[in-house]
């Protein structure tokens, strides 16, 4: 089977977004926060079933790990219980996609995060939904300032209550930042690549994976810059005195297929292992358009990789038994059903 690794609810219902700007607005006036807005079934499956499911049908995947949409997480935003109501509220929309259409989406959660909050209180969520929702894995936001990056690094204490609960649950991160506040980063285009690429540094920079050697993350879009400059960083990794970054980050860190071009799906398959490779397209996403040099979608990444002739052992792995590996509970919900 296909798995994509990446996909959001970006066409969620419109009362969805009108419950986010009320609940600004009344967090703006100092006014107790509205209650999420009533979505129907049939409202649900209008913006899946012309959106996200019809391409996946089209470009031939059988399924979506599926997440709130990131650029809206908007951590920034408002305050700690603002952000703590609308990530349950997006959470819980997430939740009712899946249990629609259980055979094709499964679900990842946003945290409930907020710029200057210890990440400990983000852990309540994260227990919710893969203990009562059935999630697979979380979002985790390196930067919840939007674009001012005020939080320490991934590596630093701070965030070991996140992972070591990450740990006891058997589930993978995201790392995967929200909207921009600061107008030198536009959100897809900057923000996210730079995010991606901070994060892998970090990564080498610190010692984590010694702390936490079960700890896995997915570095989305590609893997940001870290591929085209790979020899910049292992470099980098022998004058700061880290191993080999096949041992010192490799172990633990995976990389989508977010490359929206065939020359960055062959780079990304040369120079990063078959085994750290997960077939991802962020659709319906940051790019939703046609390549005109190509007459086909620049999200369309499954295009890209069986354009590489790969052979069956590896096709299956970033197609789907990497992601059985780093999703386990996913693994365990297919094996179930006899997949
Ligand atoms: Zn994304």
């Amino acid at each position: 089977m296909i798995i994509d690794c990446h996909g959001h609810y970006t066409t969620a219902p419109a009362p969805h977004q009108a419950y986010r700007e009320a609940q600004l607005a009344a967090h703006t006036a100092g006014q107790p926060l509205p209650a999420p807005k009533t979505i129907s079934d049939e409202e649900i499956r209008e913006s899946i079933e012309q959106n996200q499911l019809r391409l996946l049908r089209e470009r031939g995947a059988d399924m979506t790990i599926f997440s709130p949409r990131a650029s809206a997480m908007a951590h920034h935003a408002g305050d700690e219980a603002v952000s703590g109501q609308w990530t349950a509220a997006c959470n819980n929309l997430i939740k009712r996609v899946v249990d629609l259409y259980p055979e094709t989406f499964i679900g990842v959660c946003q945290l409930p995060q907020s710029p200057g909050v210890s990440i400990a209180n983000s852990v309540a969520e994260l227990e919710r939904c893969v203990n009562q929702l059935g999630f697979v894995g979380c979002n985790l936001n390196p930067d919840p300032s939007g674009g001012h990056w005020t939080s320490a690094p991934l590596t630093d204490r701070n965030w070991y209550p996140l992972f070591e609960k990450m740990v006891e649950l058997d589930v993978p991160a995201m790392v995967h930042v929200s909207g921009s506040c600061n107008a030198n980063f536009h959100a897809t285009g900057a923000h996210y690549i730079n995010a991606d690429t901070t994060a892998f540094m970090q990564f080498i920079e610190g010692d984590l994976f010694r702390d936490f050697p079960a700890l896995r993350f997915i570095i989305p879009h590609g893997g940001g810059a870290v591929p085209y400059h790979w020899g910049r960083y292992r470099g980098l990794a022998d004058m700061l005195k880290r191993p080999p970054l096949a041992e010192h980050v490799m172990k633990n860190v995976f990389f989508d297929t977010c490359v929206y071009h065939q020359p960055g799906i062959d780079l990304l398959f040369r120079v990063i292992d078959i085994n750290n490779i997960l077939f991802g397209s962020e659709m319906v996403g940051a790019v939703r358009g046609i390549d005109p040099e190509t007459g086909q979608y620049f999200d369309d990444t499954k295009r890209y990789i069986d354009a590489l002739r790969l052979s069956d052992d590896d096709r299956y792995k970033v197609y789907e038994g990497n992601a059985r590996r780093v999703y386990p509970r996913l693994d365990a919900l297919l094996k179930e059903r006899g997949q």
